[in-house]
């Protein structure tokens, strides 16, 4: 292997600190404590484990979460009720509703009923149009995990080939809009690249991934990237998370590609801390908001 090792955990923690000193001055100055509602709908195991580790590190912050759990068989009625009344609650400054949702509720409704100031997922239609407008409200939290890696560890985006594949709307659009704008979360040379972005239906994915100076992959399928799709040298950013037997693996096949590429980030390691990190943040940028 000779890439170097992106080591998001550590990038994480650092901003943790950076956010409990920010929520301690901000207690200080106003007496808000800021509070994060997570919206848990059914028993999906995974989902179970991301709202704790989400709770916890909300704790280790000092910020104050509180989780509202629904059974499986919820309606969107009682949902959108649920988060009516959180829009309307002075003492929640951020509501997540953690997907994916049971089938019988219509999410789109459910995320679109989210107040946009409390919105920090940044999924809402409004927030969604500030980013791409480069005004961001809040900046959602896997993309901004991304940016805030690549800055600290002092890789510059400006002027370079970046290739994102995967267009959700939670990784894939939104990276793809914060990589395009003129400045990013740490400014400029964190910003400015010349944009790819590739999808199932794109051909000749291989010869598209091999132009990038950095590759970001966010398809949710094992190992799909290996190292004869990546450019000598390039940065290689994998969002993915899947579960291999016990183990949870990436989209980039880590073994072969690390050693041809410059730098990759591991997974688990990578970008999942940096997620929960900008959750954070953006609870705290909402409840700095909403108390003024
Ligand atoms: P989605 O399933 O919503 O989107 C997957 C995207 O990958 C789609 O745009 C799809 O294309 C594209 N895709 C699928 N197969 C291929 C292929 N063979 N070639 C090219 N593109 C392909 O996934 P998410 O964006 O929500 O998540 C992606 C991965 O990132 C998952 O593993 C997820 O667990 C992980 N994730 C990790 C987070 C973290 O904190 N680290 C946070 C969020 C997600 P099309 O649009 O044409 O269907």
């Amino acid at each position: 292997m000779t890439a170097r090792i992106l080591d998001g955990k550590s990038i994480a923690l650092t901003i943790r600190q950076e956010i409990a000193l920010d929520v301690a001055l901000l207690v200080q100055k106003t007496g808000v404590l800021p509070c994060l509602a997570a919206v848990l709908v059914g028993e999906d195991p995974a989902s179970q484990v991301y709202v704790r580790n989400k709770e916890i590190a909300c704790e280790k912050a000092g910020i104050q979460s509180q989780l509202f759990r629904m059974p499986a068989s919820t309606t969107t009625a009682e949902l959108l009720a649920l988060i009516e009344q959180l829009n309307h609650d002075s003492k929640i400054h951020g509501i997540l509703v953690q997907l994916p949702l049971p089938t019988q509720i219509n999410e789109r409704q459910v995320l679109d009923a989210v107040l946009p100031a409390k919105d920090v997922d940044a999924f809402a239609p409004e927030n969604v149009g500030l980013i791409s407008q480069g005004r961001p409200r809040f900046l959602p939290c896997t993309p901004h995990g991304v940016m805030q890696l690549l800055g600290r560890c002092q890789i510059e985006t400006a002027g370079k080939e970046v290739v994102v594949v995967g267009r959700s709307d939670i990784v894939g659009k939104p990276l793809v809009s914060m990589f395009l704008q003129r400045s990013g979360p740490l400014g400029p040379s964190n910003a400015n690249a010349t944009v790819t972005c590739c999808h199932s239906q794109s051909q000749n994915l291989a010869e598209i991934t091999r132009r990038a100076d950095i590759l970001v992959v966010a398809i949710g399928k094992a190992h799909f990237i290996t190292a004869d799709m990546v450019r000598p040298g390039a940065v290689v950013i994998d969002v993915g998370i899947n579960r291999l037997g016990d183990r949870i693996v990436g989209d980039v096949d880590f073994e072969s590609v690390s050693n041809i590429a410059s730098a990759i980030t591991p997974v688990p390691g990578g970008i999942g801390p940096l997620t929960i990190a900008m959750l954070l943040k953006n609870t705290l940028m909402a409840a700095t908001a909403l108390s003024r």
